[in-house]
């Protein structure tokens, strides 16, 4: 905790909680919230009841908790937000992710057999930006070119330098002038739709190679994903995906000995490639065409060797916990009332804001709502998903989790019939001091 908040009010505060007489009770709330940052109040009640006869078994009111309010993990999967609940987040994640690897949670170990892929699907060039270039522990120059050209805006477009990790200027353009800051930000609204379209292909591309209709593959095949986005430093995403075969019933039923890994190869970079997303002809240009980057990255997944379920299960789980924020950018919609040049963030990140402001007021782009996704760049998405049949959800992790440490369980699985209301969340500062101590023993 720094220093500046370390104030006098917040030792009184903390000093009155200490003495408090529930004192114990509230630190049992905190310690089951698990360290969260800022922890959602509610107050209510619930009425446990007999499923056969209806008699009341047991009445659970917040009315005796400390300040009149039960405290629950806000759950939120941003570490910026809540560094305790992201990592809550990510390891549920890990641990679905690789169940639908290698069998866990419901999912039986015979899923390991199936054909299954680790796919990047990336963005395109939207114009040169600072890369750190590195070839077998060698760093080399960003973008060296010998007579480079001088753009419209005078600027030579090439650069030297061998840029260190974290450098600031990495993800910047050569040229802002020159830079697609349109293209970009439509990228990011539109990755969910070419998505979409991607997967739409995929399944096209799989039952005509087994002979059958969409319609008919149903009933041999089932195609499973799980996806995570990830910022890159330029402020566009990139989707990576586990892609699996299934039987028709999903990770129990084993697929058709024609759906092959080397079919679902061939039907990934097919549909990667066939996909498209339209967008109208802008005020000042003309329309445009979107697809995937001409990078896609395929690789088997196997329990040894280079790319093994847990480093893939690891892979997703860290980027589903990280927003834009990542590229530094702000974690929170902008209002139209904020001051642009005031808010802080990248300067490119503040031109690929702007862009959204302006496509928001053009007729042909208006509809994607862009100035409510200016604070990400434009992605309007899931950071993570999966389909139905990926493996268990993280719903159900956490209903197992969560029920356990919650209410009082009683033996005979009652009827739980509760009212709730939220009546605000977080922790005062004196709280907060002792909620870091708390969890630091943990
Ligand atoms: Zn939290
Ligand atoms: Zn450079
Ligand atoms: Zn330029």
């Amino acid at each position: 905790m720094p220093p500046t908040t370390r104030n006098a009010h917040a030792i009184d505060g903390m000093i009155s909680r200490l003495n408090a007489p529930d004192y114990d009770r509230w630190a049992a709330q905190i310690r089951r919230a698990g360290g969260c940052a800022q922890p959602i109040h509610l107050r209510g009640r619930a009425e446990y009841r007999d499923r056969q006869t209806g008699a009341l078994l047991h009445r659970y009111t917040t009315r005796t908790e400390p300040d009149g309010v039960l405290r629950l993990p806000c759950k939120t999967r941003r570490a910026s937000r809540c560094p305790a609940c992201a990592e809550t987040y990510r390891a549920d994640t890990y641990h679905l992710i690789r169940a639908g690897l290698i069998g866990g949670k419901g999912v039986p170990a015979s899923v390991a057999s199936h054909p299954c892929l680790f796919v990047t699907l990336t963005a395109p060039s939207f114009g040169p930006v600072h890369t750190r270039r590195e070839h077998h522990g060698k760093t080399h120059p960003c973008h060296a070119r010998r007579a480079a050209p001088t753009c419209g805006h005078g600027r030579v477009l090439s650069c030297k330098a061998r840029h260190r990790i974290h450098e600031p200027v990495l993800g910047e353009p050569l040229c802002p002038g020159c830079y697609d800051h349109a293209g970009s930000v439509l990228f990011n609204a539109l990755a969910p739709l070419l998505w979409k379209r991607f997967t739409d292909a995929l399944r096209r591309h799989l039952a005509k190679s087994g002979g059958l209709t969409l319609k008919e593959m149903r009933e041999h095949l089932a195609v499973s994903f799980a996806k995570v986005a990830e910022y890159q430093r330029r402020g566009v995403v990139h989707l990576h995906a586990v892609i699996r075969l299934d039987g028709p019933d999903g990770p129990s039923s084993r697929p058709p000995t024609w759906a092959t890994c080397d079919l679902l190869t061939a039907a990934v970079t097919h549909a990667a490639r066939v996909v498209r997303a339209d967008v109208p002809a802008l005020d000042d240009e003309s329309a445009r065409v979107l697809r995937w980057g001409a990078q896609l990255d395929i690789r088997p997944i196997t329990l040894s060797g280079d790319l093994t379920e847990s480093a893939v299960a690891a892979y997703i789980a860290k980027y589903a916990t990280k927003a834009a924020e990542c590229v530094g950018t702000l974690d929170r919609p902008i209002r139209l009332t904020d001051d642009l040049a005031a808010l802080p963030v990248r300067d490119h990140a503040r031109r690929l804001i702007a862009e959204c402001f302006r496509l928001n007021n053009q007729e042909a782009t208006a509809d994607l709502n862009l100035a409510h996704w200016a604070h990400m760049l434009g992605f309007r998405g899931h950071f993570s998903t999966r389909s139905r049949h990926y493996s268990v959800g993280i719903g159900d992790i956490r209903t197992e989790r969560t029920a356990h440490a919650r209410l009082p369980l009683l033996d005979d699985d009652p009827e739980i019939v509760g009212t709730w209301e939220y009546v605000g969340r977080g922790l005062s500062l004196g709280d907060a001091l002792i909620a870091d101590s708390l969890s630091g023993a943990r």
